[in-house]
């Protein structure tokens, strides 16, 4: 006789997303984890009194979305502080940082994205003095590499940021910052324990609305990873988290012997994060040639050598490492500094973002098993006339972010958001209506690099990312099907969202 169920999610159309997709109609659930896919009058043998059944009136379940880049600290503070990505124009942010309450030491806003406007160019120190002159006032690109500051935050702060990153007009600062001055504005800021607490589980609750069951977290220099294991101590965890931490925390991290893979159930140690380059919004993304529209090739943030330090340090220290790479020339330095471990795919290390690359950097992937960990929803930079034709040209426009080209090459393909926003079904509805084929997945492919591949890149293949038996019990339950709106995946509701057979997120007939 076998035990029943805890939960039974019938009258579904359910996807496995397994190695071949399969369909099912019920789930059954026990102690969080999945005990049986199979037709309705099969999962019904494990209804037993105490059984709660769900009746999911014939909607699409899948396995929980898993992103596999993001910064948790910063989606709360979008939702806490102004949120700038939908603004339009430089005279929209000013209006959206002017409408905090004034009672906060700080005014800051995030997510602004120029490339997007009309009007397009930064914000100016003038504008954000327009906010407040007695208080400091801080924009963030949505790339978080640069910012722009009114008076008074650079009158705090000018002393901490290095001249290189502060940008200048007739001797002037212009207010625009970026880099390692950008940083010191982050120090400045940076959150109490209890400001964190409010912060990630805003962050947390936005995840779930989005059907996102599991995050690969960057974190640096914050207390976030102690504030994590105590919502996990607390009950209050409901995201299944995987720490990347700053290359910043590696001699801390060596001194207690914290390894990959080290944690709970809910809190686990990814690896080792690091930079190489910037950004194409900064033109501070390394490449091979010069860009379309500016001076140079941008710069490097670390440099190979130092790279190669830190990336030969953690592989011995048996830690993963995920370094941003974005440029051409960037990709080649971190594929390098990887292949010096010997064997990079053992330990999955992982490139992030990949964005412009070389059909031999595609090979390299294929072969050493190294982890592309890309962002669908950066797609939006790629249609003609977009950001990627204005800083690379169209014959690098149409290089950048080639999922299909990975994919067939036989490369480990993780998608994440890098919260440019939080939303797996946008990134997945980019990949599927992408503008060059070379860019573009059919909806299953997306789908599995979204669950399945991002689990890869946690080394989580075996709990997560599919819908099978002995598989976690983390689902999300969507109003559509993607396959038969593959015009509008970024428009289907998500209906629900199940961890550890709990159901985190309720947004039935909403
Ligand atoms: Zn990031």
């Amino acid at each position: 006789m076998t035990a029943p169920a805890d939960v039974i999610f019938t009258n579904a159309e359910i996807h496995t997303l397994a190695e071949t997709d399969e369909t099912a109609e019920a789930v059954a659930v026990r102690d969080g984890e999945i005990v049986r896919v199979d037709n309705a009058y099969e999962v019904d043998f494990l209804e037993g009194v105490e059984t709660e059944v769900i009746d999911l009136d014939g909607r699409v379940l899948l396995p929980g979305f898993i992103d596999a880049h993001t910064h948790l600290m910063m989606v709360g503070s979008y939702l806490v502080n102004a949120d700038l990505s939908d603004a339009d124009s430089p005279a929209d942010c000013v209006e959206l940082l002017a409408e905090l309450d004034a009672d906060r030491e700080w005014v800051l806003g995030y997510g602004f994205d120029e490339s997007m406007w009309e009007e397009s160019r930064y914000l100016t120190r003038d504008d954000l003095d327009s906010v407040s002159e007695t208080r400091p006032v801080v924009a963030f690109r949505e790339d978080m590499h640069t910012a722009s500051v009114n008076s008074e935050a650079l009158s705090r702060l000018r002393d901490e940021m290095p001249d290189e990153d502060v940008e200048t007009k007739g001797g002037e600062p212009t207010g625009v910052i970026v880099e390692d001055a950008v940083d010191a504005i982050y120090e400045a800021i940076e959150p109490d324990a209890e400001t964190m607490r409010e912060l990630l589980l805003s962050a947390q609750r936005d995840a779930h609305e989005k059907g996102i069951t599991g995050v690969h977290d960057m974190v640096r220099r914050s207390r976030a990873p102690e504030v994590y294991r105590r919502l996990e101590l607390d009950g209050e965890l409901s995201l299944r988290v995987r720490i990347n931490y700053w290359s910043d925390h590696i001699d801390a991290i060596e001194e207690i012997g914290l390894q990959t893979n080290h944690g709970s159930e809910f809190v686990r140690t990814g690896g080792i994060k690091t930079f190489t380059d910037g950004s194409f919004g900064g033109r501070t993304a390394k490449l091979s040639e010069p860009y379309a529209d500016g001076e140079g090739t941008g710069q490097w943030v670390v440099s190979p050598e130092e790279l190669d330090e830190l990336v030969t340090r953690a592989d011995d220290a048996g830690l993963q490492v995920t370094a941003h790479a974005i440029g051409d020339e960037a990709i080649d330095a971190t594929l390098d500094a990887f292949c010096e471990t010997g064997d990079p795919g053992a330990m999955r290390h992982r490139v992030e973002h990949v964005e412009l690359i070389t059909d031999e950097q595609i090979e390299r992937f294929a072969d050493s098993g190294i982890v592309a960990s890309v962002q669908p929803n950066f797609l939006k930079w790629a249609q003609e006339g977009g950001l990627y034709d204005a800083r690379l040209g169209e014959e690098r426009r149409k290089r950048t972010n080639r999922f299909r080209t990975l994919l067939d090459a036989g490369a480990n393909l993780a998608f994440g958001s890098d919260c440019m926003p939080l939303d797996p079904l946008l990134g997945i509805h980019q990949t599927v209506n992408a503008p060059v084929e070379a860019q573009q997945l059919s909806v299953t492919e997306a789908l599995r690099a979204y669950t399945h591949g991002a689990a890869y890149a946690g080394f989580d293949e075996n709990r997560l990312g599919t819908v099978e038996n002995g598989k976690k019990a983390d689902f999300v339950v969507l109003d559509g099907s993607p396959w038969e709106h593959e015009d509008d995946i970024e428009d289907i509701g998500v209906a629900m969202t199940v961890v550890d057979g709990d159901v985190v997120f309720d947004g039935r007939n909403d």
